[in-house]
């Protein structure tokens, strides 16, 4: 994905830890972070990549509960600073799904995108 970026003229900082959630992928001139989540550590509601583990269900629950409430904290505190927030799930990035992940991705970064400011 960031070679993806890169062969396309995007320029991007990595794992920036200086910003809320340190994201993965961080373009200064768009104004915008790229997280790439993992379906089951960020807990994807609907993927079939995400099942709630049937063994120490309340632990793994209370994880992953408490991840995705931390990511939220951190997209909100970014959308704050004046962010543009996108995220990736490791499964949109499958080879069947990676093409479309990636056109939909450059129109996200662009959408909010003004040269004029
Ligand atoms: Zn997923």
């Amino acid at each position: 994905m960031r070679k993806y970026l890169f062969a396309r003229g995007f320029r991007y900082r990595k794992n920036d830890k200086r910003l809320p959630g340190s994201p993965d992928i961080v373009l200064p001139k768009y104004k915008t972070v790229i997280f790439v989540n993992g379906c089951f550590w960020h807990g994807h509601t609907g993927c079939k990549y995400f099942v709630w583990p049937q063994n120490n269900a309340d632990f793994w629950r209370e994880k992953i509960q408490c991840n995705i409430e931390r990511d939220k904290n951190n997209y909100d505190k970014l959308k704050q600073l004046g962010w543009n927030v996108v995220l990736v799930w490791e499964c949109e990035l499958k080879k069947h799904r990676r093409d479309e992940t990636l056109l939909s991705l450059i129109s996200q970064i662009k959408s909010t995108y003004n040269p004029e400011v």
